[in-house]
């Protein structure tokens, strides 16, 4: 069936086609049938409004000439993260459930997926399925809308975007990596040549351990109430990758919405991984007042995240 509402979809392609080229070394480069037959094409995607959103992961030889389907169906598929997802699928990226080392973060109850699921439980409710083992990292799940940190840096290493740079290439710091662009891809809150500068101006910094020894961190003019319509980034930094970095916190209190369960400020800690979202804490209780960096993460890393400024009009 062809699209119906052509400009939408020629917009939404275009949304995802702009994210893999900012990110990667990926180019969506759109062919009309002619095209592919006079250029001899004989690999390519084929964009399909059929049945659901899917594509087979990667390419293969009964694709040739025929085009790699890539199946959106333009009710419920046609979005900006759906199209990503199922191009990442198309350039040979799996589920994470799927992912060698899953059982370390998830729990699967096979016994509750039916069989004609198995290869992937794609259709049914993950949440009945499967089980975090760190319950703090759940909303994860299915929650990005365009290329995650560690998306580009598959992309970028299974399609060598940074191979052609012309050596010696920067090393880049704090778990960055070389881009397509052959400069750093720093993990949020990090910037410089090498990753190794902090994002925020005039708070924050990268603060280097000493075993054993404690650093006292605060939120800007406390014990007096800190100015709104900051972020402060601070990474917290061990001496070597097998020690573990923890945070006490000792005094805690941001505005929230608590019939909705919403921060207006917070404080955001990355323990898993650095370039991945962390739990996000406000009201005047915390949670749990220890946090250490995860094992299964880079646990010589944590980065702690003070946001006053995504929602505004609300006092400190
Ligand atoms: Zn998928």
């Amino acid at each position: 069936m062809s699209f119906q509402d052509k400009e939408n979809v020629a917009k939404t392609i275009k949304e995802a086609k702009d994210d893999f080229e900012a990110k990667t070394c990926v180019k969506i480069i759109q062919k009309t049938v002619e095209e592919l037959e006079s250029e001899q094409i004989e690999w390519y995607v084929n964009i399909t409004n059929s049945l659901g959103c899917y594509s087979n992961v990667g390419v293969s030889e009964e694709d040739r000439n025929k085009g790699q389907l890539l199946h959106l169906q333009e009710q419920g598929c046609m979005i900006k993260s759906t199209v990503i997802h199922e191009f990442c699928h198309a350039l040979g990226m799996e589920h994470e459930q799927s992912r060698t080392d899953r059982d370390k973060y998830v729990k699967i109850y096979q016994d509750r997926v039916l069989k004609e699921y198995k290869w992937g439980f794609a259709k049914t409710n993950w949440e009945n399925v499967m089980e975090f083992r760190d319950p703090n990292l759940e909303f994860l799940a299915d929650s990005s809308t365009e290329l995650t940190f560690y998306d580009v840096m598959d992309i970028t290493k299974a399609y060598k975007c940074s191979e052609k740079c012309s050596k010696p290439v920067i090393a880049c710091k704090n778990r960055g990596f070389l881009d397509h662009q052959c400069n750093c891809y720093c993990p949020e809150g990090l910037k410089g040549d090498d990753c190794n500068t902090i994002a925020s101006d005039d708070c924050g910094g990268i603060i280097d351990l000493v075993p054993g020894k404690e650093v006292q961190i605060t939120s800007p003019n406390y014990p007096n109430s800190y100015d709104v319509g900051k972020i402060c980034y601070w990474l917290l930094r061990a001496q070597n990758i097998n020690q573990t970095v923890m945070v006490k916190i000792q005094d805690f209190d941001l505005p929230s919405n608590k019939d909705l369960f919403r921060c207006y400020h917070w404080l955001e800690i990355r323990y898993n991984l650095v370039g991945q979202p962390g739990r996000k804490y406000c009201d005047d209780r915390f949670y749990t007042d220890k946090i250490s960096s995860s094992s299964f993460g880079n646990p010589d890393l944590m980065m702690l995240i003070f946001d006053t400024a995504t929602v505004t009009g609300v006092d400190a």
